[in-house]
């Protein structure tokens, strides 16, 4: 007989998405025979002004492999730049491309996979902890909407996580970017394709991005502090990439791209509140969450054994006390991390948030909690 707290799958379905991932300290060194191990000849390093030492060093490593270097990259990856990108990789005739950098840098490169006729395959070093890297998911954005889709020409082959790049990644954009990954496994419980198996790696990655971030914030080059950090986008990457999105990104997606906020502050400020309303539909996956989110322990797995909520399902009244414990938490850290909790403080204008509304065809949940966003109200 399984012990009561013991998880019992019942059926779900998983996606397991190939790819290499090269951990640790100065892994980055390793790049030039990753790449060289996937047989390509011309490689097009996009990097990140951020990291440009660090595209340097592959830009040495590369050696006659090396054949371009786009420097400067955009949030949101607009199709201007994904254009320019795109000449610039048949005109060295890629083969591969090398991005340095958060998800900006990633993104553009992925832009380039996406429509290459030659088959570009991409390798990401990432230095913020957004996740893209782990992904098959690609963003555009034109005139100010975001297009985005799932396509494995996408999915980077080898990811290279250095924890040494991100350790001068300044402490407001490195708690922001944790939050950007603690929405990716946050959300990974909610979604139409949540899965048990997605579940345990969503409860680590908040486990290893709290600690880490606590870690970092009283010592920001802390390397064991950045090393949990990493593992936790690693995680959180993972996690996105099974379970896909739900409101919660939608949301941010949608005032990304419609008024260039910043997208990792968006997802600080949004998430507590989608959490406060989402999570109450799943109780034993918000309690675990909420559990890792503290550092504590606690058995996973359990509940979601025939997958997420369907869409249009509504919270369950009166079983909201893990979900609102882990909408706090989250509030709480974000806030103590120096984060903007509230939409006002990125820019957003009242007015706007009644414009996004409108978008969202007026749903009174999504006016909860874009208004609860734009004014911070904690939890
Ligand atoms: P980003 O790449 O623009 O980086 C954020 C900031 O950090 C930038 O100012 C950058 O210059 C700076 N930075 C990066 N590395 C640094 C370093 N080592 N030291 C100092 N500063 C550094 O943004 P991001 O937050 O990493 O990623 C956000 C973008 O990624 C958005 O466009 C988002 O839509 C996309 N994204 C995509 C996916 C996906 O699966 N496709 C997942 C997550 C995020």
């Amino acid at each position: 007989m399984p012990r009561p707290d013991e998880f019992v799958p019942g059926s779900f379905v998983h996606t397991f998405w190939p790819g290499r991932v090269v951990f640790g300290p100065g892994t980055l060194a390793r790049v030039g025979d990753e790449v060289a191990a996937l047989g390509v000849r011309r490689v097009l390093v996009v990097a990140t002004n951020s990291a440009r030492a660090a595209a340097d060093a592959v830009q040495q490593q590369l050696g006659d492999r090396f054949a371009g270097r786009i420097d400067g990259v955009a949030q949101h990856v607009p199709t201007q730049l994904a254009d320019a990108a795109r000449t610039t990789a048949r005109d060295v005739n890629a083969d591969a491309a090398v991005a340095i950098g958060g998800g900006s840098a990633i993104g553009l490169a992925k832009a380039v996979a996406l429509t290459s006729t030659d088959g570009v395959v991409v390798v990401a070093v990432p230095t913020t902890y957004a996740g893209s890297e782990m992904t098959p998911v690609w963003g555009e954005t034109a005139g100010g909407s975001k297009a985005t889709g799932v396509d494995s020409r996408v999915l980077p082959r080898v990811v290279v996580y250095d924890a040494e790049l991100s350790r001068g990644l300044p402490v407001q954009v490195t708690a922001a970017s944790v939050a950007n990954a603690m929405a990716h496994c946050v959300e990974a419980v909610w979604t139409p394709k949540a899965d048990p198996i997605t579940e345990v790696i969503a409860v680590e990655g908040v486990r290893a991005l709290s600690s880490g971030l606590r870690q970092v914030l009283m010592e920001p080059d802390d390397l064991e502090g950045r090393g949990r950090l990493v593992y936790g986008a690693c995680l959180a990457g993972s996690a996105l990439a099974t379970a896909g999105t739900g409101l919660h990104h939608k949301l941010c997606h949608l005032l990304g791209g419609t008024y260039n906020l910043p997208h990792a502050e968006t997802h600080a400020a949004v998430l507590p509140q989608v959490a406060r309303i989402e999570a109450a539909t799943v109780p034993a996956s918000a309690s675990r969450l909420a559990a890792a989110l503290r550092g504590e322990d606690a058995a996973v797995g359990a509940s979601t054994a025939s997958g997420g909520r369907a869409d249009g399902e509504s919270a369950v009244d009166g079983e909201s006390t893990a979900a609102e414990g882990l909408a706090r938490g989250l509030f709480d850290l974000f806030r103590g991390a120096g984060v903007a909790v509230s939409l006002r403080e990125l820019g957003l204008g009242r007015e706007q948030v009644d414009e996004a509304v409108a978008a969202f065809g007026d749903d009174d949940l999504v006016r909860e909690i874009l208004v609860r966003a734009w004014d911070g109200v904690r939890p």
